[in-house]
């Protein structure tokens, strides 16, 4: 199926891509990606063409890129969570992606778009938002659950906030930049705290007993994010970048029944959820700005700035 591209986004997995940064065979089977290579993992646009087996879609629909496909024949595939296929294979990565004109991908990665979602906006939401949502749904988060987001980013950490705002959760925030803080506080963060000393403080505020979840993308707080939490509560995960594990903490873990719940990119059951929320009017996602195609290299530098929040598009 060949889609023309309306808007495309940016991703950190690009960057991944186009520094040719490995990752454990156990992840990536596929290894790196196949050079030359178009980036883009994030797209919607048009159908202009379909080949022979194309059963659902036609030309003229809209539609957005889900990237990842499984074998689907595995226990994995059968969950709808093609990210854990031992076969997974991601358009944008393991073949050219949507930083073009055109894309061709089989029928089963692309999702209708309604009318009533832009390309632009669901451009922003597959990347980002499924991995947030499906962050947000692995903490079992109720109204009135109280979460933390610490060292929020313009990433996914900043979409776990409007996601867990939306489950009606009190959201506290740290921030290691002001221009954070700010931002964390217009998307909803009842409040941010000190880097310094805040699991006291959530302790203090949570009336001794801690918040019910904790989101990290980092791994440099885990004796504080471990304090911060409840007894039973959930720890989800998803960066390890500051590469500071508990060892001596572990501990806490079994004491205390701490829940310690990975995640990466969702399903794709998560992605159509999210899309839906979009739809709805209930959340809209970030858009730090967008650029003409021609720019991408620009536009790759930004995003990879430290005070990029939100998506860039690219739009051919
Ligand atoms: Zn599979």
């Amino acid at each position: 199926m060949v889609v023309k591209i309306a808007a495309a986004s940016i991703n950190h997995l690009d960057s991944h891509c186009r520094k040719g940064v490995r990752t454990p065979d156990y992840y990536w089977p596929r290894g790196p990606s196949p050079l030359p290579h178009i980036p883009g993992i994030d797209g919607a646009g048009t159908v202009v063409a379909v080949g022979p087996g194309v059963t659902r879609l036609r030309e003229g629909d809209r539609v957005v890129l889900f990237c990842t496909r499984g074998c689907g024949a595995c226990e994995h595939c059968f969950q709808g969570n093609p990210a854990l296929c031992r076969d997974v294979y991601i358009v944008g990565r393991d073949c050219n992606g949507t930083y073009a004109e055109f894309v061709t991908a089989r029928e089963d990665h692309w999702v209708p778009l309604p009318e009533s979602i832009g390309f632009e906006t669901a451009a922003a939401v597959p990347g980002i938002y499924t991995w947030a949502w499906a962050a947000v749904r692995k903490a079992g988060l109720r109204v009135g659950s109280t979460v933390l987001v610490p060292r929020v980013n313009g990433g996914v950490s900043a979409a776990v906030i409007q996601l867990a705002k939306l489950h009606g959760a009190t959201v506290f925030a740290t921030a290691e930049m002001e221009l954070m803080a700010q931002r964390a506080t217009e998307l909803g963060a009842d409040a941010v705290l000190p880097l310094e000393g805040f699991a006291a403080e959530l302790r203090e505020r949570t009336g001794g007993r801690g918040v019910d979840a904790v989101f990290d993308h980092v791994a440099l707080d885990w004796p504080q994010l471990l304090a911060s939490l409840r007894s039973a509560g959930t720890l989800v995960t998803w960066g390890a970048t500051g590469r500071q594990m508990p060892v001596e903490r572990l501990e806490q873990l079994f004491y205390r029944e701490v829940i310690v719940r990975g995640t990466s990119t969702g399903s794709s059951d998560e992605f159509r959820e999210v899309l839906a929320l979009v739809r709805s009017g209930r959340l809209s996602p970030i858009i730090d700005g967008k650029i003409h195609l021609s720019g991408a290299a620009d536009a790759s530098h930004r995003a990879e700035g430290i005070s990029s929040f939100g998506k860039i598009l690219l739009i051919p």
